[in-house]
């Protein structure tokens, strides 16, 4: 009898045993057949262009946005597009929350000059060799208007990202310097905030604008001088937050091969989306080193850096031209490398976050 119960007990087992083996099988074997095969890197970024689709009406400027999805994406999202050229043709109604879809058969391609292509490339600073180190990019915004705290932001130790204002004189010349002392250029380009009471300088990027308006305010900035990598936006809460002006400079930088450094002046930007619609080669502010700017705070903030860094591999952060920024950034560059850290270029680390290999 004993002899028999163990028996049933032991076959209850083998069966429960085998059953929730056989779930686990099934589970593994259908996830092989249901998900698409993707590198993590794919994942991230076709959830950064599924933002894009669904947050952006349709609207001509996006048009090779899609075609961008589908380069990205595989079969299953190819699908999805025909779908949504099927139910543009038959009933113009909503697909998948997007309104007017797109019609697929007059979609333009991302157009770049060829002479131009890698611009930023050729621009950045070169580096020495590739570490495992985390990398720090410090970038100072608003270069240029200012001569004399811009001829000492050029005294840090290389290489800092310095980002010039478009309107501010003598540029040729001093961006000359910052080269030549073997700092990183970027073009600070005014865009507009969403405040009315603050002043964002002349010549400033607005919603408001045609597109024709947005490219020639756009295009004059990038004429004044040469030499930079890409640009940030100068303020730019409102702008950056408004797909149709964003794509209007998203175009402009793909076609010049330049890169783009959000600032993140706003939650609401949507450079990132934009930027991976367009395949500008994209990387974003972690910190604002001196939006209080005693010295105390702004050495604070230098230490939330190296945190962020030493976890995430790489830390970027913008600071400004004011005497207790300098002040503290003389003093702690000094003994970034022995503390363990990379100094970069802004162009390395949208090297390494977007795994373009070699790095240097
Ligand atoms: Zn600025």
């Amino acid at each position: 009898m004993i002899y028999r119960i163990t028996t049933l007990i032991l076959l209850a087992f083998a069966i429960l045993f085998f059953a929730l083996h056989w779930a686990n099988l099934v589970d593994s074997v259908s996830s092989k057949f249901t998900q698409p095969n993707l590198s993590n890197k794919h994942i991230k970024r076709e959830a950064i262009a599924s933002l894009a689709l669904d947050n952006d009406k349709y609207n001509p400027i996006f048009e090779n946005q899609y075609y961008k999805v589908e380069d990205e994406r595989n079969t299953e999202i190819k699908q999805k597009k025909i779908e949504v050229g099927k139910l543009n043709n038959e009933s113009k109604s909503e697909f998948n929350g997007i309104k007017n879809p797109l019609v697929l058969d007059k979609t333009k391609m991302i157009f770049e000059e060829p002479s131009l292509k890698d611009t930023w490339k050729r621009n950045s600073v070169q580096i020495g060799e590739a570490t495992n180190s985390p990398k720090i990019a410090i970038v100072i915004d608003d270069a240029g208007v200012d001569k004399k705290r811009t001829a000492a932001v050029i005294q840090l130790q290389p290489p800092i990202t310095i980002a010039f204002l478009t309107y501010a004189s003598e540029l040729k010349k001093q961006v000359r310097s910052a080269k030549k002392a073997g700092h990183e250029i970027i073009v600070h380009m005014a865009m507009e905030p969403e405040s009315k009471n603050i002043d964002p300088g002349p010549n400033v990027l607005l919603i408001k604008s045609g597109s024709k308006e947005i490219l020639d305010q756009l295009r004059w900035g990038l004429n004044r001088f040469n030499g930079y990598v890409g640009i940030n936006n100068h303020m730019g809460s409102r702008f950056t937050s408004d797909p149709n002006g964003m794509g209007i400079v998203m175009r402009e930088l793909k076609r010049r091969g330049l890169l783009f450094l959000d600032s993140r002046t706003s939650k609401n930007t949507v450079g990132a989306s934009m930027a991976l619609a367009y395949d500008v080669p994209y990387t974003q502010r972690d910190f604002f080193l001196d939006n209080d700017n005693s010295l105390g705070a702004i050495n604070r903030q230098l230490g939330k850096i190296e945190s962020f860094a030493k976890k995430n591999g790489y830390a970027v952060a913008i600071g400004h031209p004011k005497d207790a920024t300098l002040k503290a950034l003389s003093q702690w560059l000094k003994t970034l490398k022995e503390r363990g850290f990379s100094q970069m270029p802004i162009s390395q680390l949208v090297k390494v976050q977007n795994n373009i290999f070699p790095p240097n």
